[in-house]
């Protein structure tokens, strides 16, 4: 399994930075978690491959790609582009984006080939099947429906908190898994911005190091990913004062591989 958080932000020279300002990990260059860069920062194979997108919730800096993805592809796509997301991140969707206000609804438009978006609601706890990966829908603390993912190529898992809070169910998931490669979780704010975090249903480096506790499972390595781009360095800092062995910040835009 590859998979690749991809790049939202530009550096003084024009590259791609590691600021991250939106949320997309795309898996094995044909399934995206969440759409934020979907449409800004995908390759043309990526583009070409991308049928099914996977969302965590429905919060703007992990959507905001989906339309304009739609839209980029409306003449080519044989076949629809299916949002798998709980209904409530489906129902937001529709009456916030694809309304005709923001967006075009595209569920109800077609192009010469036929449909070219559609939703697939999914339930906490349900195993969805995506080409060759299959999600597990966990439920996280984000103050809105929120899902967390156990994602399994084969004997092959990694874990995905998204945006979280302190949360139980996700880790109670977790602790049920033999082998787990990876897992991905959030740390948006710094230690200072405490109670904004909390206001927001987001950790600090401090909460994220009590949330690592909870997990009880075979060593792994603990990747740190959705840190708000304007405290990055801050976040980057008091992670790695934390000194826990295996805890480090997910690169933007490298490829990472388990077997
Ligand atoms: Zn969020």
């Amino acid at each position: 399994m590859k998979i690749q958080l991809l790049p939202s932000s530009f550096g003084a020279s024009g590259a791609a930075s590691g600021r991250q300002h939106l949320s997309c990990v795309v898996i094995d260059n044909c399934v995206a978690l969440d759409a934020g860069s979907l449409a800004f920062a995908t390759s043309k194979a990526q583009k070409k491959q991308i049928r099914d997108v996977v969302l965590t919730h429905a919060h703007l800096d992990h959507i905001a790609g989906l339309p304009l993805f739609i839209d980029d592809l409306f003449e080519t796509l044989t076949e629809p582009i299916i949002v798998h997301a709980s209904e409530t991140a489906i129902e937001t969707l529709k009456q916030n984006v694809f309304n005709g206000k923001i967006y075009p609804n595209f569920a109800e438009l077609e192009n010469k080939n036929g449909t070219v978006l559609k939703f697939h609601p999914i339930k906490n706890g349900e195993n969805l099947v995506v080409k060759h990966l299959t999600f597990k829908a966990v439920a996280v603390n984000h103050g809105v429906a929120s899902h967390g993912y156990i994602i399994s190529e084969g004997a092959t898992k990694i874990a995905v908190s998204g945006d979280t809070a302190e949360t139980v169910e996700f880790w109670l998931n977790l602790n049920k898994e033999k082998t787990l490669r990876a897992i991905l979780i959030e740390c948006a704010f710094p230690d200072e911005l405490e109670k904004l975090a909390r206001a927001a249903h987001h950790l600090t480096p401090t909460r994220l190091r009590a949330e690592i506790k909870k997990y009880t499972g075979a060593p792994c390595p603990f990747f740190v990913f959705n840190i708000k781009p304007a405290y990055f360095q801050a976040v980057s800092r008091q992670i790695e004062a934390l000194k826990i062995e295996n805890l480090r910040i997910l690169e933007v835009g490298k490829i990472y591989e388990w077997n």
